[in-house]
C-alpha cells in the first residue's frame, strides 16, 4: 500500500498558542502584540509556502527488522526494538513541507532576522509534525477499515535519531521507501532535505506494547521526554 498524501498547508497551519509554546515562549507573551504579531506573521508565510506531502508504505516484519538494523550503531536496549517483537504491523513514511519554507527560514536567519526566522522555524516544525500526526491517523484509519487493528490496538511513530534508534538508519530506511518521489533526499550526514521533513516508522499492535518506562540510559539526556505525550496518545486512541 504505497501511498502519497498532499495537505494544504492551511490544514497543518499551528496556532499562535502551540507556536508561541514550541520555543517556551510563556502564556503571558500573548497579550504581548508584537510577539503574537510574529507569530501570525510566521502561520501566514507558512501557509503561503508550506507544501505539506507524505507518503508511507507498509513493511513486513522481517524487512524492517532489516531496516531499524541499518548500520549497526543503534543503542542495546531500545523502546523500539522492544515493541518490534510484539508489533502486528508497520508501516515506513516520510513528510515534507517543501524547499520554498526551508528557504525561507535560512534566508531570514542569513539576514539576521532572527525573531521572525524563530516564528518561522518553531512554526514549520508543529506544521510538519501536524503532517506526520495526519499520515500516522491515516494508516490508522486504514488499519481500522480492513479489520487489522481492533478497539484495543493503538499505533506509535518512531524516528531515526531519537529514542535509541542511531541517526544512520535513515541510509536504509531512504533506501527502502524512496522518499526521493517526493522531493526528500539524505545528505551523507544523514541529514534530510528539504530540512523540514521527517521520517520513520508506524508501529501498530496492542497498546500494551507501548507502554515502555523512560528508563533506558540514553534517557538520561533527554529534554524532551517526548515518549510520555505519545504513550498517553496512543492510550488514548
Ligand atoms: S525519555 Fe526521551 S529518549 Fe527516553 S524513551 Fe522517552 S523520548 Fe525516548
Amino acid at each position: 500500500m504505497r501511498t502519497t498524501v498532499d495537505m494544504a498547508a492551511a490544514d497543518i497551519a499551528p496556532s499562535v498558542g502551540s507556536v508561541l509554546a514550541a520555543q517556551s515562549i510563556s502564556e503571558r507573551a500573548m497579550s504581548d502584540k508584537r510577539i503574537v504579531g510574529l507569530a501570525r506573521d510566521a502561520i501566514d508565510t507558512l501557509c503561503r509556502l508550506a507544501r505539506p506531502i507524505a507518503i508511507m508504505d507498509e513493511i513486513e516484519k522481517g524487512d524492517f527488522q532489516n531496516v531499524y538494523h541499518g548500520e549497526g550503531r543503534n543503542e542495546p536496549e531500545t523502546p523500539l526494538g522492544d515493541i518490534l517483537q510484539h508489533a502486528d504491523t508497520q508501516a515506513l513514511f516520510a513528510v515534507t513541507l517543501g524547499e520554498d519554507v526551508s528557504r525561507e527560514i535560512t534566508r531570514l536567519f542569513d539576514e539576521n532576522e532572527f525573531a521572525p526566522a524563530a516564528m518561522l522555524d518553531a512554526a514549520a516544525s508543529e506544521g510538519a509534525e501536524t503532517v506526520a500526526l495526519t499520515v500516522e491517523k491515516s494508516y490508522r484509519d486504514h488499519l481500522r477499515c480492513t479489520g487489522s487493528l481492533g478497539s484495543t490496538a493503538a499505533t506509535m511513530p518512531f524516528s531515526p535519531g531519537y529514542c535509541g534508534w542511531h541517526v544512520s538508519g535513515q541510509r536504509a530506511l531512504f533506501d527502502t521507501l524512496r522518499p526521493k518521489e517526493i522531493g526528500i533526499t539524505l545528505s551523507d550526514s544523514f541529514l534530510m532535505h528539504p530540512l523540514k521533513s521527517i521520517s520513520g516508522v508506524i508501529v501498530a499492535g496492542h497498546k500494551d506494547i507501548f507502554e515502555f518506562e523512560d528508563t533506558f540510559p540514553f534517557c538520561d539526556k533527554c529534554e524532551t521526554r517526548s515518549c510520555r505525550s505519545r504513550i498517553k496518545a496512543a492510550m488514548e486512541q
